[in-house]
């Protein structure tokens, strides 16, 4: 049977996943009055924008206006172009509260019932409250560990986004405002911001990405450096597509370990994004080795030219293959438990560890080179990525981090305490409630999804319901073990056969706490990627200027 366990979508920012909340009437109508007049309202705008904003208008009968459907996230991606303050304000609102609006699309006495009717569900299992129960097979097994690691964050952030917010009062200062950053400014001043500070022209960097390149004489190379593995091109076996590429995967004693399909290129039939999956488990009980392949969506060049890659495809390449090695290493009886088929705040861990050796500098050298001159990425360039990849950490992460907060105190809620959550007014208590206890500034940084459209967690029986901590835990585990790696010599065949030994061979078959401490001899600890995202010792906004040659954030 074929798992999709490793599924992620790679749209922009490519680890969360997107799905559409359709907005209701109500606001739609606000939305599109507010929305007359859009061309003077955001000169800044590009012509494809207010193209798309007049023919929606006109979609809904209204000719020669313009109307902006909101996106399912707190922030919209228009808000920045627009000049007009209180415009901006009026689209911030409006996407807060698309489903507060009363009548039958306000979803909060909805979303109370859910939450009593999961607790009541959950006590039926034995457990305290709905987290518990859907923990019961993850990693951090309970609410409270979600709930504590993610709390521990907090002080930084916090920190963090006073800073930020600071640097773009100064530049609202300097242009001539007399207010202070909302959130509804945020991203006006951040890009402004960033475009003075990190300019960095994606299509040069580009240049230095061949296809071919990247994946034989990069992630495979780097397989072959950490674990011992070999590959053979083959062109005997049947693809279901003239673009795929078929390989022999070789172990480090020089069995045949399985066959990996390759199916790189956007094409019209295709599914965006980018995912790994097996056409064939390993098994012992069936005898079956893996067959596994990667699907990205990487623009295809024109007939007879060089085919480049971004470099942000160049890490999913890497975080792709990472998933097809947690397959590749599977050492199971059974398919049910074999290779990533492990739980969800671990199965993105191995793949974000394989994005580590991208920015390797022995791997880098031996795959990163100029297609016209050969000659290798600049460190400075590979710098210079790794600073750009930490601005704007506090209100970028930091509303990731209120949303998955905001998931697990929903979740973990008791019977009693949820059947307490009844109206409107309590839904909207508690999300509040629920954020600045822990020390977020709720207003200044509101979450990516509040309660009333956090599709996620409320548009399904369970869906990613006490789970969303998930992406941030997994990075945890990443970034710590990358810092293992760091610590223990790197790139060694010593540490690729050790992490095999503890974690990526190990499918679901252990506690996988137990994995963790086998590999590093400790428990995962949260600072390194509290590091990476420039949110200690004063980072946050301004960059390091210490180049840590990795990738840029995974999750
Ligand atoms: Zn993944």
């Amino acid at each position: 049977t074929m798992k999709m366990l490793a599924f992620r979508t790679t749209s922009s920012p490519r680890w969360w996943p997107m799905s559409d909340v359709r907005t209701d009437p109500r606001t739609q109508r606000t939305l599109d009055a507010l929305q007359r007049g859009l061309r003077e309202l955001m000169p800044t705008a590009s012509p494809a924008d207010i193209d798309a904003a007049a023919k929606l208008a006109a979609e809904k009968g209204m000719q020669g206006k313009f109307a902006i459907a909101l996106q399912n996230t707190t922030q919209q991606p228009l808000l920045p172009a627009l000049e007009n303050r209180a415009t901006r304000e009026k689209l911030f609102k409006l996407s807060l509260t698309r489903a507060e609006q009363g009548g039958p699309n306000d979803t909060r006495e909805l979303i109370a019932q859910i939450v009593r009717l999961r607790a009541e569900k959950a006590a039926l299992f034995g457990h305290d409250s709905w987290g518990s129960y859907a923990l019961v097979d993850r990693m951090a097994k309970k609410p409270e560990t979600a709930l504590g690691f993610m709390t521990d964050m907090v002080p930084a952030l916090a920190a963090t986004q006073q800073r930020e917010a600071a640097l773009l009062n100064e530049m609202i200062a300097a242009e001539g405002g007399n207010f202070s950053v909302e959130p509804w400014d945020w991203y006006r001043y951040a890009n402004k911001v960033k475009a003075e500070r990190y300019e960095l022209d994606e299509d040069k960097v580009m240049e230095y990405f061949q296809i071919d390149q990247v994946l034989e004489d990069g992630v495979f190379y780097a397989a072959n450096q950490l674990f011992g593995l070999d590959f053979k091109k083959r062109t005997d076996l049947p693809v279901y597509h003239p673009d795929v590429t078929t390989y022999s995967v070789f172990d480090r004693d020089g069995s045949e370990l399985g066959i990996f399909y390759f199916d790189p290129y956007q094409r019209p039939s295709k599914r965006g994004g980018a995912w790994m999956s097996n056409f064939v488990d390993q098994s012992y009980l069936y005898g079956t080795k893996p067959v596994i392949y990667n699907v990205l969506n990487i623009p295809k060049a024109a007939e007879g030219e060089v085919q480049l890659v971004s470099f942000d495809n160049v890490n999913t390449l890497f975080h792709e293959f990472g998933h097809a090695l947690h397959g590749f290493f599977a050492d199971q009886q059974y398919a049910s438990l074999s290779g990533t088929a492990t739980a969800r705040d671990f199965v993105e861990y191995p793949s974000q560890v394989n994005e580590m050796w991208a920015t390797w500098p022995s791997i880098l050298e031996n795959y990163a080179k100029h297609y016209k001159t050969g000659e290798t990425i600049p460190a400075e360039l590979i710098a210079k990525i790794d600073a750009a990849s930490k601005f704007n950490q506090g209100y970028d992460f930091g509303e990731v981090v209120a949303a998955a907060l905001l998931d697990m105190k929903w979740h973990a809620l008791s019977v009693d305490e949820a059947a307490k959550i009844r109206t409107a007014a309590d839904v909207d208590a508690f999300e509040r409630r629920a954020l600045e206890e822990l020390g977020l500034k709720v207003d200044l940084v509101p979450p990516r999804y509040r309660s009333n459209y956090f599709n996620h967690i409320f548009s399904s029986p369970a869906g990613y319901s006490a789970g969303y901590y998930s992406y941030l835990w997994t990075e945890m585990l990443d970034r710590d073990s990358r810092k293992w790696f760091r610590d223990n010599g790197g790139l060694t065949r010593a540490n690729g056969d050790h992490y095999r030994a503890t974690v990526i061979s190990r499918g679901g078959t252990m506690d996988y706490f137990e994995m963790f401490e086998n590999f590093a001899g400790r428990q995962p600890d949260v600072t390194p990627m509290l590091e990476a995202r420039g949110l200690t010792g004063g980072g946050g906004i301004e960059p390091s200027g210490e180049p840590i040659m990795e990738a840029v954030g995974g999750k």
